[in-house]
């Protein structure tokens, strides 16, 4: 089988399909890839470049890792999907298994899905449902913070930061929420006083918020720690543990989206755990399969889950074609299994530091206006924006790194996987450019 990319395949591309947040009339270069291995990308030009995005934050262990494609065959073999109404099948309830083994006690009862937005569109509707069910149908609103990502279906929009997923195309068709200003102190603030200062400055405008807001408020959604595609921020953790304490206070349930951040990408396997507070419900996807397969998994406490179920409609009105797919289980299954023995832990470790050594001295070059760390994420926030992303890509490409860069962000999101000598490549291909933003 010819699997080579022509030229004509290439113009069909142009033409005919849409590429993510993508123009199809003046569209971005493309690179063919061919085949992808541990950390590489092997493009068609047969040139092999180091990914530093991990597939769009999902890939952990490796491309082509032998233990996921093992998982997957195996599975593939004896059933790839059959519907989850009425069926259960043996890598759904493993899985599962695990996350609630891995999850801190509470949050034990899960809906899986197909997509990260999808998971938070079900946070979203078990917090409606929850209160409804409880007769305070009035909490119909949620509280979230500016800067955020949460995807792109429209509950899930409808929570993301208003100017950078442009709500305002949709003519009004975007729910209503309550937006507060994006945390600003950033995780390592060194401040003695740090915690006054979060007081101050987050915490006091959130409060505000909940107090004004709390009888229509169903749920607070935010990510943990770190706002990822909204605005790559990293905050401090004592905002969250602040926000736990008010979701308490008013009565609000806490939705965690943790797809970017959860599974050990921030050093801990949760997030949430450097507030040491626990969610009502977690969100989880991208890197649950390892960069296989698309899954997610919504993963409430039994209150909220029994709690919708003494509701009219007496369960939860949420159901995909696709749920449970038991392929995209049995990678995730070997992909949490790889994760519960461990060596991740060192990984991202190494890879932290090493973002500390070298990464964060491109902070003082007079084009960048911040370098922000925390686990395996380093993010170089540019003062020239927005930044010209197929001329950045060229010379990434050249360096032999896979970047993509947006708006006024150079960031990077390791393989777990990753080498001395392979990050050192990443980072030395963003100090390559910063001199000719
Ligand atoms: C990617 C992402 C989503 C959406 O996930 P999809 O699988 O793209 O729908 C939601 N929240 C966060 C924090 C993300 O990074």
């Amino acid at each position: 089988m010819d699997t080579a990319i022509t030229s004509e395949d290439l113009e069909f591309d142009r033409s005919h399909i849409w590429h993510p947040y993508s123009s199809l009339t003046n569209p971005l270069k493309v690179y063919p890839v061919s085949r992808a291995d541990g950390v590489y990308l092997h493009l068609q030009d047969g040139r092999e470049i180091v990914d530093g995005m991990a597939s769009w934050w999902c890939v952990q262990h490796g491309y082509n890792n032998a233990r996921l494609n093992e998982a997957a065959i195996k599975q593939l073999n004896s059933v790839s999907h059959v519907m989850f109404g009425g069926i259960v099948h043996k890598p759904d309830i493993d899985l599962c298994k695990k996350l609630v083994q891995m999850l801190p006690e509470s949050l034990e009862c899960v809906v899986l899905a197909d997509s990260g937005s999808i998971a938070i569109d079900v946070g979203m509707k078990m917090a409606l449902q929850y209160f409804n069910a409880t007769n305070r149908p009035s909490k119909n609103k949620f509280l979230t913070i500016e800067k955020g990502f949460h995807g792109d279906a429209f509950g899930a929009l409808s929570v993301c930061d208003p100017n950078n997923s442009m709500h305002s195309l949709y003519g009004g068709f975007v729910p209503q929420n309550v937006f507060c200003k994006a945390p600003e102190v950033y995780f390592h603030n060194s401040d003695p006083n740090v915690e006054q200062l979060v007081e101050e400055l987050d915490v006091a405008p959130f409060a505000k918020l909940v107090r004004e807001n709390h009888q229509s408020l169903a749920g607070v959604v935010m990510e943990s720690i770190v706002q990822g595609a909204g605005g790559l921020r990293i905050y401090h953790p004592h905002f969250l543990k602040r926000v736990r304490e008010l979701c308490d206070e008013y009565d609000i349930l806490l939705i965690l989206d943790e797809i970017a951040t959860g599974l050990g990408r921030t050093g801990k396997l949760f997030a949430f755990e450097h507030a040491n507070i626990v969610p009502d419900i977690i969100c989880l996807g991208k890197a649950l399969t390892g960069g296989y397969l698309t899954l997610s998994a919504t993963v409430s406490t039994r209150e909220v889950s029994e709690g919708i179920c003494r509701g009219l409609a007496g369960r939860l009105m949420h159901g995909q074609t696709y749920m449970g797919n038991p392929l995209a289980c049995a990678v995730a299954n070997e992909n949490m299994a790889i994760l519960i023995e461990g060596e991740w832990k060192d990984q991202v470790r190494r890879i932290e530091q090493q973002l500390f050594d070298e990464l964060a001295p491109l902070a003082e070059h007079p084009n960048v206006a911040e370098v922000r760390i925390l686990g395996a994420i380093g993010i170089v926030e540019v003062n020239k924006f927005p930044v010209r992303v197929e001329e950045l890509q060229r010379r990434f490409v050249e360096a032999g790194a896979w970047i993509r860069p947006f708006n006024k962000w150079i960031y990077i999101y390791p393989i777990f996987t990753t080498t001395l000598e392979e990050l050192r490549v990443l980072i030395e291909a963003i100090a390559s450019v910063l001199d000719d933003l």
